[in-house]
């Protein structure tokens, strides 16, 4: 029996049990589930939290790529610069809509997309770049930024797994938010996010006013005034009662990311030195909220250690373990086993261990004790 998950939403929501309790009964009470004003606050509270000028709620994380995407009026066969190494909903958008996904390897050190191969993969039909912020570290974003410039490409940022995450410009000096660095930013909150709903639903960021107009247009339908549809749209909602829960969770999410960075502190002292252990590193221009805390083993029996956590009631996790490339519906004659190595070397060596806001370091002992009992120190 696992006695330690990889996230705890049970204990977290114990703790705000009677704010979160309160605001969902608000909303029941008013009936007004859809478009409420709760949706409304939380698009608000958040703007302001990021820093962005327009915060467009929707249904899911998916959506919010889709949606992006769908406002940048691309073509079919455009291509789509996005990493090899991610969650499949980045590609998956960009199939979807008939565009050519451009897949780049990664750093093998922060996991994410580097502005050395994106540049290699632009060619006259690249319309859009689309880093994603893996793990809850921002991807090198202003070398990519420069590219995009150079090249007239759209950057769609995905940060479902970095919301709150600071980015430190090189340049300027200037910290910005995950997902306000680029033309569009795409959430999640799916519940067991960084920012997680009680249920499905995500959101999109901009700075630019007539972005913003036009994918609240597509969320709804393609229609701006009502029952006249100016574009095949789609429709992507974030509910009142999920907006209730996360207005108040967001009030949290400064103190959920340090608990998580706590957590990692401890992880990482307790295997510095292991040679079989690779600890995560983060890269300067970024904070790292730590979505997942992730290993990369060498010479290490990875299963047999999955094993032996799960014997010891610990859950560990793999992500992920086949590259996009690699994937049954996305494999593609452009490419073949052994394009992209730092990414298939990360998909055989790469383990997450629990992290989550409720971990103490009682459990962390637990942990790391059975790790470095498989390991050997
Ligand atoms: C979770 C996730 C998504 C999709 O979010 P959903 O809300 O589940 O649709 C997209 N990209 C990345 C990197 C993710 O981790």
């Amino acid at each position: 029996m696992i006695k330690f998950p990889m996230v705890d939403l049970v204990g977290q929501y114990k703790k705000i049990k009677p704010e979160i309790d309160e605001a969902v009964l608000q909303v029941m009470e008013t009936a007004s589930f859809i478009n409420g004003p709760a949706v409304k606050q939380f698009q608000e509270n958040l703007q302001n939290y990021l820093g962005v000028k327009h915060v467009i709620p929707c249904a899911n994380g998916t959506d919010a790529l889709q949606v992006a995407l769908m406002a940048l009026g691309l073509q079919p066969g455009d291509e789509v610069i996005t990493t090899s190494f991610t969650f499949i909903a980045t590609a998956e958008v960009i199939a979807l809509l008939r565009l050519t996904p451009v897949l780049v390897d990664v750093d093998p050190d922060t996991f994410n997309i580097t502005p050395e191969a994106i540049e290699k993969a632009i060619t006259q039909k690249t319309k859009a770049i689309i880093p994603v912020h893996l793990f809850g570290q921002c991807a090198d974003m202003h070398p990519i930024i420069q590219l995009a410039k150079k090249h007239n490409l759209h950057v769609v940022e995905d940060t479902a797994q970095a919301i709150g995450a600071d980015y430190s410009c090189s340049e300027s000096g200037k910290t910005m938010k995950a997902g306000t660095i680029g033309d569009i930013g795409c959430t999640s909150f799916f519940p067991s996010k960084n920012l997680g709903a009680f249920g499905d639903g995500g959101a999109i960021f901009t700075n630019n006013d007539e972005l913003a107009a036009q994918m609240r247009v597509v969320v709804n339908h393609g229609m701006a005034v009502r029952y006249y549809h100016d574009y095949v749209g789609v429709n992507s909602r974030l509910d009142s009662m999920q907006a209730a829960v996360l207005d108040i969770k967001l009030k949290h999410l400064d103190e959920y990311a340090e608990a998580r960075q706590k957590a990692a502190a401890y992880y990482n002292k307790a295997f510095a030195n292991n040679p079989k252990i690779k600890t995560p590193f983060t890269a300067t221009y970024t904070s790292h909220v730590f979505h997942q805390y992730t290993l990369v083993l060498s010479d290490v029996d990875r299963e047999g250690l999955m094993a032996h956590l799960a014997d010891n009631g610990i859950a560990s996790a793999v992500y992920y373990p086949v590259p996009l490339h690699m994937q049954k519906a996305y494999l593609d004659p452009r490419y073949k086993e052994g394009d992209f190595p730092v990414t298939e070397m990360l998909s055989k060596s790469v383990l997450s261990l629990p992290i989550h806001t409720e971990l103490t370091e009682e459990i962390q002992q637990v942990i790391t004790k059975a790790v470095l009992e498989f390991t050997g120190k």
